[in-house]
């Protein structure tokens, strides 16, 4: 729910910004204004860290504007500060290395124009307002100045503030989503991350550009990139279902995600991620679940079309190939054996391992995922390793391989505690003569 501050003085908002950062953060907010001033540059705290910090929502990035050459003052800061910087391949831009390793973003204040729909914008230098313009929605306009007369003042030039307060997804102007049809997939996601509404004419533009097939002439990798974020949301389901519900799924690919199949099997995903001990990635595990949801024939052509390929295309193809044989292979037996559930499971990736947890129907085989996700998968981790082989004189060669397999199967059923342990079984079994 929108939350924003009531005090928007720029005292109050310097020392309510002053509380919520890091004291490494704040010196360098410090040491940006000191920067910008010498150099006579406006700075400004700018989107979405600005948006949050006026929700009282956690923001990740600081991103920051120059009204002037986002490098130079980068260098400047650098500097002073004794950190690297990294310059960025994008219109005059850099990013200052923090002792930690994080980063803080400066870029150049600038203006875009597309050749065509959805095409990569042409960017030039303009002023902080024209580079208000060109964002995707009007809670993303708003920004901080951090130096000069007005420092901590609030820019609120396109009416973000109102919007943030009535809690409006809108655009800034009727072509936008045929700019970039990327602020499509964006608008649901802040839609549903804040529990917003989309503004009615932006909600009407956007069906416009759906039905204008404006996203045939978007690039999958752009495409893809959205959906990634929007599958590392918190709860991403939701976001998924509104996708479906709007037709934007519908512009990669007609059968992509069975909504009814789909959310149920989204909805187990999520709630399975909640009690994993380790973590995989959630995004991975829930477009799995998005692909096994669609029918067979139609899956390739949607990784085709997101411009997914080579391994990352095998992952995921294989993975749902491995994790169908393997609901057979566990639905046959009971009371399933360790040694089965192992050879079931341990060539799984952790991301497939939860897309079976949320596939599985019989209690049976749930238990025999989860008893291999908690315990068997760690029991099988071996304490020796083919050095010690050696020193056992055991020539290396493919009885290598044998033992160790051997001695794993071992360790899920017999008392194998300790590396000695292992040894002795080692030698009770093998002999090095015969290696
Ligand atoms: P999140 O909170 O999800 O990290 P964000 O609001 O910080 O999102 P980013 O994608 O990190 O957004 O982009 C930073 C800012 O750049 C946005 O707040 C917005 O002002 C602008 N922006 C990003 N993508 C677009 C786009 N496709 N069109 C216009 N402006 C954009």
């Amino acid at each position: 729910m929108p939350n924003p501050k009531n005090t928007l003085q720029p005292d109050s908002i310097r020392s309510q910004l002053k509380a919520k950062v890091s004291k490494s953060v704040w010196k360098l907010f410090e040491t940006t204004a000191t920067c910008a001033d010498n150099l006579k540059m406006d700075v400004y705290l700018v989107g979405g860290c600005v948006r949050d910090f006026l929700l009282d929502a956690e923001a990740l990035d600081w991103d920051i504007v120059v009204q002037g050459d986002g490098p130079e003052l980068g260098e400047a800061i650098a500097a002073k500060l004794g950190f690297k910087i990294q310059k960025k391949s994008q219109f005059l831009t850099c990013a200052v290395v923090l002792e930690n390793e994080d980063k803080l973003d400066i870029a150049t204040t600038r203006s875009e124009t597309y050749k065509h729909p959805a095409a990569l914008p042409e960017v030039q230098k303009s002023s902080i307002d024209e580079d208000l313009f060109r964002r995707d929605f009007t809670i993303n306009t708003l920004a901080l100045k951090l130096n000069g007369e007005n420092a901590f003042s609030l820019i609120n030039k396109y009416d973000g503030l109102e919007d943030l307060n009535s809690g409006l997804i809108k655009i800034l102007h009727s072509k936008s989503f045929l700019d970039d049809p990327t602020r499509a997939f964006r608008a649901i996601r802040y839609e549903k991350r804040f529990e917003f509404s989309l503004e009615s004419e932006t909600n009407q533009l956007l069906k416009e550009a759906i039905d204008a097939k404006v996203f045939d002439r978007l690039s999958g990798f752009r495409i893809f990139n959205e959906l990634k974020r929007t599958l590392q949301e918190k709860r991403p389901v939701s976001y998924v279902q509104r996708y479906k519900e709007i037709g934007l799924l519908q512009c990669i690919h007609p059968n992509l995600f069975d909504p009814t199949s789909g959310t149920k099997l989204l909805n187990k995903i999520e709630k399975g991620l909640h009690h994993l001990k380790d973590t995989p990635e959630k995004w991975k595990v829930y477009f799995l679940g998005m692909l096994y949801s669609t029918p067979k024939k139609s899956r390739q052509p949607c990784l085709s079309r997101l411009d997914i390929k080579g391994k990352e295309a095998s992952f995921f193809q294989e993975s749902i190939e491995s994790v169908d044989k393997t609901l057979i292979a566990l639905d046959k037996t009971e009371d399933i054996d360790p040694i089965v559930i192992y050879e079931a499971l341990h060539r799984l990736s952790d991301e497939a391992i939860s897309l079976l947890i949320a596939l599985a129907k019989t209690e049976g085989v749930k238990k025999a995922i989860t008893s291999y996700n908690d315990y068997y998968r760690e029991r099988a981790i071996l304490k020796v390793n083919g050095g010690d082989l050696i020193k056992l004189g055991f020539s290396p060669g493919p009885t290598f391989q044998n033992i160790l397999e051997s001695l794993k199967k071992a360790r899920l059923t017999e008392n194998i505690q300790t590396k000695d342990d292992e040894i002795d079984w080692i030698q009770k079994k093998f002999n090095p003569e015969k290696s």
